[in-house]
């Protein structure tokens, strides 16, 4: 990739986008006519992917651009209907780079894997048994998917938890045992539920009680991805907004996100607005991303900010973010979802690794989109007047008419239905 940075790409035709995107990416014509016009996704294909199908529902794909992420240039596919978050990452995206870009790490790719037993007749006794056993358990559970271990992942280690152990206890006491493997480029559900289920038998022989559930857990806290950005005040002015100010606002915002839930809960839909995108667009599970990121924000007992946000020792804003993030470049919809081979081609993923790494730099760079403007202007005067085309086909307008009644919306500050429909009345007269 040459650069993310492509002047002016908001303001051009769909064609032209797609023209640039051939130049920029070296995409043939026939790569992007087939995945984007003739056949993002045949009824064909989607039967195959899920039960009783009658076609497949289709959501915008836009480019965030701009991103550069430890030094590598990004142009970042986003399925998202919802207005304004494409270009908000995309001008936060392009801040960040005058401040040398994101910065991101992740942990090793380990996903767990859980056994539930019930009914040992002594849980200490059974616990101690599991443990002395660990390495033919996790022998056995390689054994049941030796592909992944042929890939340099596989099972590593194991724990044991006992829950409900207190006599005053509301639930039942249960054993709990945690596999943990390594799914290397694979989201790894399906690897882990192969081995919890193919080691099951042995683990009821050896505690003497009843498994119940065998499932890969979603709180995928040993498989981390965190980025981190510094910007200088200076970069942070906006309109009437000195940079100090911008920052001091942001810092403001991320605390109250801190002290309340009522606040993080939006804050944090926020940061998801520009993770999710990218999790659909690479055909991955964004409901395993979502439920893993908002139990991560409530690790420390209560739910709080997925970011943080603070003034360092020279002034400048600094950001950061760490979330679970179980994605995979391989399994699932990734190389079956013609658009997700395309979106992980047009970023250069190489993999799973660096794709949860580019993934939380957007929801970082979302989230920092979203406080500036709350802490300024307010969201609704940018949101409302990309919104406004949304508006105007919802009250019925269509064709060169969207983009008239859009702007006359905007012109009367009234970006409501209510008034499309009095325009689009009048504009049929
Ligand atoms: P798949 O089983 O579809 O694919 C993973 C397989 O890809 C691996 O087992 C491996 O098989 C192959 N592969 C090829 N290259 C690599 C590589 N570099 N690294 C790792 N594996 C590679 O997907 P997952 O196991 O990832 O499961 C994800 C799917 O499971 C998603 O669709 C998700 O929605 C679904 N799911 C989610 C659940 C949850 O979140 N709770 C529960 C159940 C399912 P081989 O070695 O044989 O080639």
């Amino acid at each position: 990739m040459k650069s993310s940075r492509i002047p002016g790409f908001y303001n051009l035709s769909v064609e032209q986008r797609r023209d640039l995107l051939k130049n920029v990416l070296d995409f043939s014509s026939e790569d992007l006519d087939d995945l984007c016009i003739n056949q993002p996704l045949s009824t064909e294909t989607a039967d195959k992917m899920i039960e009783n199908v009658i076609g497949t529902f289709q959501l915008p794909l836009g480019l965030g651009l701009n991103f550069l992420v430890n030094g590598k240039e990004y142009v970042i596919p986003m399925a998202i209907e919802e207005a304004s978050v494409v270009a908000s990452a995309s001008h936060i995206a392009k801040i960040v780079r005058s401040a040398g870009g994101f910065q991101t790490n992740a942990t090793e790719r380990i996903m767990i894997g859980q056994i539930q037993v019930i009914g040992c007749p002594n849980y200490q006794v059974a616990k101690q048994d599991l443990l002395d056993q660990k390495e033919s358990l996790i022998k056995a559970a390689n054994a049941a998917y030796p592909s992944i271990v042929n890939r340099g992942g596989g099972a590593g280690d194991l724990d044991i938890r006992i829950l409900n152990e207190e006599s005053n206890s509301k639930y039942g006491q249960m054993l709990v045992l945690h596999i943990y493997v390594d799914t290397r480029d694979a989201m790894g559900a399906n690897i882990i539920n192969t081995m919890v289920e193919a080691i099951a038998p042995i683990v009821e022989e050896i505690t003497k009680g009843k498994v119940y559930l065998r499932i890969l857990s979603n709180f995928a806290d040993k498989c981390l991805a965190r980025a981190r950005c510094v910007i200088p005040p200076d970069l942070l002015a906006t309109g009437d907004y000195s940079g100090e100010e911008v920052r001091d606002g942001v810092v403001h915002a991320y605390e109250f996100a801190e002290s309340d839930p009522y606040r993080a809960v939006t804050h944090n839909k926020g940061i998801m607005n520009g993770i999710d995108p990218v999790v659909i667009a690479t055909g991955n599970d964004w409901r395993a991303v979502e439920a893993g990121a908002h139990a991560y924000a409530s690790r420390h007992g209560s739910y709080g900010s997925m970011t943080k946000w603070f003034k360092d020792e020279n002034g400048n804003l600094v950001g950061e973010i760490e979330l679970p993030m179980s994605v995979g470049t391989v399994g699932g919809a990734t190389r079956v979802h013609p658009l997700a081979k395309l979106s992980l081609s047009i970023m250069d993923i190489k993999s799973a690794k660096e794709l949860a790494q580019v993934i939380v730099a957007v929801g970082l760079a979302q989230n920092l989109g979203a406080l500036k403007a709350l802490a300024t202007d307010g969201i609704q005067k940018g949101h409302m007047a990309l919104h406004s085309r949304s508006v105007a086909i919802a009250a019925g307008a269509s064709g060169e008419m969207i983009d008239i009644i859009a702007e006359k919306l905007i012109e009367q500050k009234e970006i409501r239905v209510g008034k499309a429909k009095e325009l689009v009345e009048m504009y049929k007269k």
